[in-house]
């Protein structure tokens, strides 16, 4: 099968758009999707100056979508002197699994000559997940403490680097799963918190709430694309997955959306654009007050991570992991 576009060999077929594309033409064409989330989202301020640069922390874990989001990222922003970039990779203490893919980010970021931080469940909570995933003190998922590990981690370190936004690589195939999952529970509050954590523009929401916005640059680009682009640029990316993974009912739903997707092409982005729009028209109801900011937060009386309670939910974790 030929290009559309050119008369090369297509190196992929897009069901959903019935596209078929060249690998020049593919690149292209992922590049483009991630360049226009970017200008849509209004990532890149107009206050961004050369003298006033915004700083973007990367989360880089070495998988495919974290190394193609920062190639991708560097390529269009690398020279550009109203940005810094930092990337940070967080280390679980996962046996094998984290090491590899720790090769992969520093490669990558010397590659591309970005400054890289690394810092490790070890060092900051004296936890390491190898341990957590044996014991499980809280019979839960060894996902659902790395969720919560992971995530404050990279808001307390990108406040301590002075990220303006924290970007992170979720596909298209992450967010259709996750928006899937939180109707299906009938989760409308987190469905709205979507809105707040991740969508809107950024240049009318800077300072609004107690976190670092967030963006996901990659979230219109399908999972089998990323890996394709990853693997035509030779990307170093480390491809195992997780040996303590096990969320069963995330499993579950992407088997359904593959299902899904291959029998109705476009599944997934009608999924996301149905999700956002309700996102957004949830979002003001599940703020505290007529001011239509958010409840405020408490400092952690622990570590003084922001928090709804008196304890965040980390705190609590650690205290049960250390009484086994
Ligand atoms: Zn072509
Ligand atoms: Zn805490």
């Amino acid at each position: 099968m030929e290009c559309d576009k050119c008369d090369r060999e297509a190196v992929m077929h897009a069901a959903y758009s019935g596209g078929h594309l060249c690998e020049t033409h593919f690149c292209r064409s992922v590049e483009k999707r991630v360049r226009r989330r970017i200008r849509e989202d209004g990532l890149l301020s107009s206050e961004s100056t050369p003298e006033n640069p915004e700083r973007w922390v990367i989360g880089l874990s070495g998988g495919k979508d974290s190394v193609v989001m920062t190639h991708i990222l560097d390529e269009t922003f690398g020279r550009d002197p109203r940005v810094e970039m930092v990337a940070l990779t967080i280390h679980e203490g996962i046996e094998g699994y984290r090491d590899a893919s720790l090769d992969a980010c520093v490669e990558l970021a010397g590659d591309l000559a970005m400054r890289h931080e690394v810092v490790s469940y070890e060092e900051e909570f004296d936890v390491r997940m190898d341990d957590v995933a044996e014991d499980d003190p809280l019979d839960m998922a060894p996902c659902a403490y790395c969720g919560v590990f992971r995530r404050d981690l990279l808001e307390q370190y990108a406040d301590e680097f002075g990220a303006d936004k924290l970007l992170m690589g979720h596909n298209l195939d992450d967010e259709a799963q996750t928006a899937l999952m939180n109707i299906l529970e009938g989760d409308v509050k987190q469905i709205a918190k979507h809105f707040d954590a991740s969508l809107g523009s950024f240049a009318d929401r800077t300072g609004q709430t107690d976190f670092i916005p967030r963006a996901k640059p990659l979230r219109d680009v399908p999972e089998k694309e990323v890996a394709l682009y990853a693997h035509l640029k030779d990307l170093p990316a480390h491809i195992t997955e997780c040996p303590h993974a096990s969320e069963a009912y995330r499993g579950e739903i992407q088997q359904l959306l593959w299902k899904l997707e291959e029998n109705h092409p476009g599944t997934r982005h009608s999924i996301m654009s149905g999700y956002e729009e309700l996102a957004e028209l949830t979002a003001d109801r599940y703020r505290s007050d007529e001011t239509g900011e958010n409840p405020a937060l408490n400092d952690c009386e622990r570590c003084g991570s922001k928090t709804g309670s008196r304890i965040c939910r980390k705190c609590r974790l650690i205290e049960s992991i250390n009484a086994v």
